[in-house]
């Protein structure tokens, strides 16, 4: 498609001009159209506007000039208006350009000229109909941009500024121009700005420059884009610059770092980040060859506060905890940070394990201090919902680079120390060592088969029995239990029964001896042989409130009479807990269950006790029994118990008999029962039977004849 020819008005009054005009412009390929006075020319410029118009200075009615102002101002500025003046008459050429004209032609016209010259007018006039048009794109990009802009020169002058109504730079606008960002920013933004301009001036563009502006609600950020505009004709540089608010972003960045970087709850370092911090300052300690301690806090007995307070009032321990710990390590302005390595952290790692960094310190000894002041810190009491709780913390620590050269591996030693400062009790704090990390994972390889014991079968009973002095018969077993682990062998009950109370494991096994042993006592007493049958219980056992239910289940279950059970306890069970245990005993009392005081003289050796408890026998422990011949205080001791036993009207039964010679002291005391590997050694249930109706024969001191005790045969020490 061709493009339309361009179209020129011809005013003239003078007819001849106008169509050797129009010839001649038609020959350069212009549509031509004609009029002889301004109100014509008027009117049809109105009725179909012209490309460009050619008006004759001197014409009747209306001159060229007023003809000129009119059509400028209905046309715009943009209407090439060519004036033909007289030759010389620089009075009119001047009158031209003052109406508005756009150029002007001499005459008398050089007509082979004319048409070119109009070619290089309307070049002319393109071009500054593209500047035009290219100033509106401009304009409209600006009133699109949702940020500001401003011009600025190298030092940092306020050329210009483009303010969109929604943009958040306060007081940022016109007022400013003229001025340098030195006297309208904040020193750190400004330097900021100087920064991304010199950016632009070498590199052409700058951008992702920052910088924060304060106000009321907070801070505002912004980032720079920067263009470097060069200038016209060798004048300086200027740099347009983008300031986009970038402040939403910025807080979504907050948000998300926090989130992964910090615990929610306490604002405290999170594990991730606790550990980084860690590994970040072991790089610079290694440096310099200097130690570094990790500690791990947990608060004992918090689970407690949980169960009882509620998850809220269990939080807000926590919250005051953090603050407890942040203030204590701010005491000793240990919170300062050198170029950014942590000198000291804090963290948590989910539920009531704290961790703390020590980045400087010059011994071990050093953070054991810190560890003790912080417990004794966390030990006030909290006032939590108009409670008050206390609590005390058990610390684990462990130092680089002797426990481990990485955060990692002394975290889980600090927290192996804690566990051990916890089993020491409450408040303790401890420090990491090897050895200590052996035996734990022992005892943990240990607890996890113990756990899966059971269910393998892998318990055994054992049955001692006990000799009554009278008759010489055997009138009792004690239960004796065994563990046939699958690698070790027979495990000692000291060695798993300790690690089983500090577990619920206890009370599934304390219900399987139980078990056990009335069905083992009920099929001897159905053979014909009854036998009282001890079962050892272990204190933990009694934190379970259906203990008594438990055992006269056992009895129901297996058909034995509750007199021929006797339940062994030991002296610390009445002393910790008294009322409970006291009248979960008198249950089984009650029932007919028997009762009897193991390891008696070891423990507390309060008597007063004794006699407010439903007890029926003594044990005296086996290591009076040894003493017995050796002239201590022993057979003083076994002298007086038995006294004492006697006047209470209670049983007793030695343990621990060894030797003929020991047997035969306690025979002659007057000792109602006794039992040790002299009598007879614990043997599986089936080899009991093989015991009863067999006779001693105290008087001669001797055991029964061979035949009569298959398995277990006593053992002259
Ligand atoms: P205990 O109740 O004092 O049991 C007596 C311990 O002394 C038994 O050790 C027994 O084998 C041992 N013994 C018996 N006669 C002699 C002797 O003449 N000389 C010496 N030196 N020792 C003798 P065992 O079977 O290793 O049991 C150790 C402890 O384990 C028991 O001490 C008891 O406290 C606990 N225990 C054993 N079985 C059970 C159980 O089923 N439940 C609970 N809770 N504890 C148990
Ligand atoms: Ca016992
Ligand atoms: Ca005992």
């Amino acid at each position: 498609m061709s493009t339309p020819r361009r179209s020129i008005l011809v005013v003239d009054d003078a007819l001849d001009a106008r169509l050797v005009m129009q010839a001649v412009l038609h020959k350069s390929g212009y549509e031509v159209r004609l009029a002889e006075d301004g109100d014509t020319a008027l009117r049809t410029f109105r009725e179909r506007p012209a490309d460009l118009v050619m008006l004759d200075v001197d014409m009747p009615g209306r001159s060229g000039y007023e003809v000129c102002a009119e059509l400028r101002a209905f046309a715009g500025p943009l209407l090439p208006i060519v004036m033909v003046t007289g030759l010389d008459d620089m009075a009119s050429v001047q009158a031209a350009y003052d109406c508005g004209a756009t150029d002007f032609i001499a005459k008398p016209i050089n007509w082979p000229l004319i048409g070119h010259r109009l070619n290089y007018l309307f070049r002319a006039h393109e071009t500054t109909l593209n500047l035009s048009a290219a100033e509106s794109h401009m304009a409209a990009i600006l009133d699109a941009l949702p940020d500001p802009l401003v011009e600025l020169d190298i030092e940092g002058r306020i050329i210009d500024v483009w303010m969109p109504g929604s943009a958040s730079l306060a007081g940022f606008d016109g007022s400013v121009v003229g001025h340098n960002l030195v006297d309208v920013l904040p020193e750190q933004a400004a330097s900021v700005c100087q920064a991304a301009l010199r950016a632009a001036r070498d590199e052409g563009t700058s951008n992702g420059h920052q910088f924060e502006l304060p106000h009321e609600a907070g801070h505002s950020c912004f980032e720079l884009s920067v263009s470097r505009k060069a200038g016209a004709r060798g004048a300086k540089s200027h740099y347009l610059v983008l300031l986009r608010d970038i402040s939403a972003r910025k807080d979504a960045e907050r948000r998300i770092a926090q989130l992964a970087y910090f615990d929610g709850l306490t604002g405290l370092s999170n594990r991730l980040s606790f550990l980084e911090r860690v590994d970040q300052r072991i790089r610079h300690n290694a440096a310099h060859d200097e130690p570094l301690a990790v500690l791990f806090i947990d608060l004992d007995g918090f689970k407690n506060v949980n169960d009882t307070l509620g998850h809220k009032a269990g939080d807000q321990v926590l919250q005051a905890a953090a603050d407890r710990l942040r203030a204590s390590l701010r005491a000793t302005d240990f919170l300062e940070r050198v170029s950014d390595v942590p000198k000291v952290d804090l963290g948590r790692l989910g539920g009531d394990e704290f961790t703390v960094l020590l980045g400087e310190i010059a011994r071990p000894q050093d953070a054991v201090s810190v560890a003790r002041r912080l417990a004794r810190a966390m030990r006030q009491p909290y006032e939590i919902e108009g409670r008050v709780v206390t609590l005390d913390s058990s610390i684990g620590v462990a130092i680089y680079p002797q426990d481990g050269e990485d955060g990692d591996t002394l975290l889980k030693h600090a927290d192996t120390a804690m566990y051990q400062a916890k089993r020491a009790g409450r408040g303790n704090v401890e420090l990491y060592s090897a050895e200590l990390t052996e035996r734990l994972n022992r005892r943990m390889a240990l607890e996890a088969s113990l756990r899966v014991a059971l269910e393998r079968d892998e318990f055994r009973l054992v049955y001692q029995p006990q000799v009554e002095r009278v008759s010489g018969r055997v009138h009792a077993v004690e239960a004796l239990l065994r563990w046939h682990h699958p690698d070790r062998g027979v495990v000692s009950p000291l060695d798993f029964i300790p690690l089983a109370e500090e577990t619920d494991l206890i009370e599934h096994i304390g219900q399987w001896v139980l078990r056990t042993a009335c069905a083992d006592a009920a099929t001897w007493l159905r053979a014909g042989k009854p036998m009282v049958v001890a079962v050892n219980l272990s204190a933990k056992q009694f934190r379970c409130a259906s203990l008594p239910e438990q055992v006269l289940a056992a009895l129901a279950e297996s058909g034995l009479p509750a007199k021929l059970l006797e339940v062994e306890i030991t002296e610390s069970l009445l002393m910790d807990n008294t009322d409970t245990a006291r009248s979960m005993l008198q249950v089984l009392c009650d029932h007919g269950v028997r009762t009897a005081l193991d390891d008696f003289g070891t423990g507390y050796s309060s008597l007063a006790y004794l006699t407010r408890m439903p007890i029926g026998k003594i044990k005296i422990d086996r290591e009076f029994v040894a003493g017995l011949l050796q002239g201590g205080d022993s057979a003083a001791i076994v002298r007086a118990v038995l006294a004492m036993a006697d006047s209470l009207g209670m049983d007793v039964t030695a343990e621990g008999v060894e030797t003929r010679e020991q047997a035969q002291a306690l025979v002659a005391m007057g000792c109602a029962s006794l039992q040790g590997y002299y009598l007879g050694r614990p043997v599986p249930a089936a080899d009991i039977p093989s015991f009863a109706g067999k006779c001693w024969r105290f008087d001669l001191l001797e055991p029964p004849a061979t035949e009569a005790v298959s398995a277990g045969l006593p053992q002259q020490a």
